[in-house]
């Protein structure tokens, strides 16, 4: 049941994160042919450069979360290949069992 929770809120996170990173290249992608006409004060490109530092870090953030997964399920498939290298008789089934 916990995992199953803990799905969902993955599956949300990483919708809402792909719902901002699009966001922000769409409106980056419309005000593109922005033409300023005025040189510190201007929202439009406040709001251009907000996007852009956004969008790297949700891209950095997704290359290290990326990399943690890649290390964690390589961790678990050599700790599963050692599980299954290992010979299994009755005698150290036995042993397992009482111990
Ligand atoms: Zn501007």
């Amino acid at each position: 049941m916990a995992g199953r929770k803990h799905s969902v809120f993955f599956v949300i996170t990483a919708v809402l994160l792909c719902f901002a990173l699009f966001g922000s290249f769409l409106f980056v992608a419309v005000n593109a042919a922005h033409d300023c006409t005025h040189n510190d004060d201007c929202t439009v490109c406040r709001m251009i450069d907000a996007c852009i530092h956004s969008a790297r870090f949700m891209i950095a953030a997704a290359t290290a979360l990326i990399c943690a997964l890649a290390v964690i399920t390589a961790a678990a498939a050599v700790s599963r290949s050692e599980t299954a290298l290992r010979p299994t008789t009755l005698i150290s089934l036995r042993t397992e069992l009482r111990s």
